[in-house]
Order: structure tokens, then C-alpha cells, then sequence
């Protein structure tokens, strides 16, 4: 039976154009194509948009439009058909200095253009060592849907990214996903009464993993970094979360 799982690739800004087109040469599947997003550097968006799987954008700037050199507008995304943004990677938090007010305005701004929003949330291997996973995660989760209208809700996937597990090869336990992932669906629960929001894990999900991470039980789907790169990899990783 098929599961409606998401997988999601962030690219972030790896590979050359001639790259691309090889990894568009290998990266072949068939259904469920509309479970499958992919986000490559926005400069090769375009090569993206006539394949028959989802594309989405690493970043968008929150104004639609104006003297902001080097952004991207969410209209300007809209306009292209692009129907998924990722919202406060940490790394856009740590090394662009984005803070949890920044990524809410691009949340709203998003959501109005009619996007399915990915917000990434997750805490820090300081913040764990300090047992502060519960407190940063409520105040992330706070503050980046701060004046969300509720009906907004069906077109937010929260993803669970532990920093420390980031390109790290180290992951949490099953359990602990599973934890944190109710913890979160309690905190949107309660502080914004939406019941169910959709949870997915990031952090080190690879082909040798997947079919263990693919087990928990509340888990809406995977945001995948480096294994998406590689076409062979994040195919095995589709073929284990989206084919069963
Ligand atoms: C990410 O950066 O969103 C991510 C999950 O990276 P990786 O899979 O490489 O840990």
C-alpha cells in the first residue's frame, strides 16, 4: 500500500551545471512523482521544471518585489509554478543570521503565495547537551508561525532537523524522532489548536538508514542533503519511504 510520506532533496549549492544534467539523466522513476520534491541551487531551477516530479526553492526573500539585490521574491518563485519553499534551515540561521522573526515573515509571505511551506526547526548540540531541546524547539515553533492563520495550517510540513545531526552521520534514535515529533505536534496542538500537523526528519538520512528511520511511526516523510545529491542514493531512499 502506498504511504503519502514526502521526501524532500536540499541540494543546498552543490553541483556544476554539467552535473545537473547528468544527475537529470539518472534521476528516473516512476509514480508517485508528486511525493518527490526536489530543491537544486535556484540558478538551475529551470532544468527541474519539465520533470514530471515536484521542485522546490532552498530560500525566498519575504518582499514581493524591489532594490533587494541578489534575492528572490516568493512571487517571483510563484510565477514559475514552484509549489514548495524550505523556511529557517539552520544553515541560513547560523551563517546568514536569520532569526526566528525573519523566517515567520517568510512564512506568512509564502503561505499567501499559495506555497507549501517546509519550516525546519531543531536544536543545536550545545542546546541538547544542555537539555534545552524542548525549550528551542517550542520557542522556534512559536515564533516562526506567530499570526499564522490556522487555515493556513494543511500547507505547513514542520522538518524535525537536529543541527548536530546535519551531515554528521549521526542520527537520534527512533525513539527520540518519534518523541520529539509528538512534542511538536502537541506544542501546534495546543498553542495554535491544529491537531496533526505533518512532521518530517532531517539529518543524515541516507540509503543505509532509511529502511530503519522508515519505521517511526509518526513521520511524515524525509528532507535529505547530501544523500540527494547523489541520483543512485536519494533513489534508494524514494524507493524504501514513497514505493511501499
Ligand atoms: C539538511 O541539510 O537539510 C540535511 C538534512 O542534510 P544532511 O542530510 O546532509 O544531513
Amino acid at each position: 500500500m502506498k504511504s503519502e510520506k514526502l521526501i524532500v532533496g536540499n541540494m543546498k549549492m552543490n553541483l556544476s551545471a554539467t552535473e545537473i544534467s547528468e544527475y537529470l539523466k539518472k534521476f528516473q522513476f516512476d509514480d508517485p512523482q508528486d511525493q518527490v520534491v526536489i530543491c537544486p541551487s535556484a540558478v538551475y531551477i529551470p532544468y527541474f521544471l519539465k520533470q514530471p516530479y515536484k521542485v522546490g526553492i532552498q530560500n525566498v526573500f519575504f518582499r514581493d518585489k524591489g532594490a533587494y539585490t541578489g534575492e528572490i521574491s516568493v512571487s517571483q518563485v510563484a510565477s514559475l509554478g514552484i509549489e514548495y519553499v524550505i523556511v529557517g534551515h539552520s544553515e541560513r540561521r547560523i551563517y546568514f543570521k536569520e532569526s526566528d522573526q525573519d523566517i515567520n515573515k517568510k512564512v506568512i509571505s509564502a503561505l499567501k503565495y499559495g506555497f507549501t511551506v517546509i519550516l525546519c526547526i531543531g536544536e543545536t548540540a550545545e542546546e541538547k547537551g544542555l537539555l534545552k531541546t524542548a525549550r528551542v524547539l517550542k520557542r522556534q515553533l512559536l515564533n516562526c508561525l506567530r499570526n499564522v492563520d490556522t487555515h493556513y495550517f494543511s500547507k505547513i510540513i514542520i522538518a524535525y532537523e537536529p543541527v548536530w545531526a546535519i551531515g554528521s552521520d549521526v542520527t537520534p534514535t527512533l525513539m527520540e524522532i518519534e518523541e520529539t515529533i509528538q512534542y511538536i505536534k502537541g506544542i501546534v496542538l495546543q498553542y495554535f489548536g491544529h491537531e496533526d500537523i505533518r512532521v518530517m526528519y532531517g539529518g543524515s538520512v541516507n540509503s543505509k538508514n532509511i529502511e530503519e528511520l522508515n519505521q517511526i511511526s509518526n513521520v511524515s516523510g524525509f528532507l535529505v542533503g547530501g544523500a540527494s545529491i547523489r541520483a543512485e542514493e536519494f533513489l534508494k531512499i524514494i524507493e524504501v519511504t514513497v514505493k511501499k
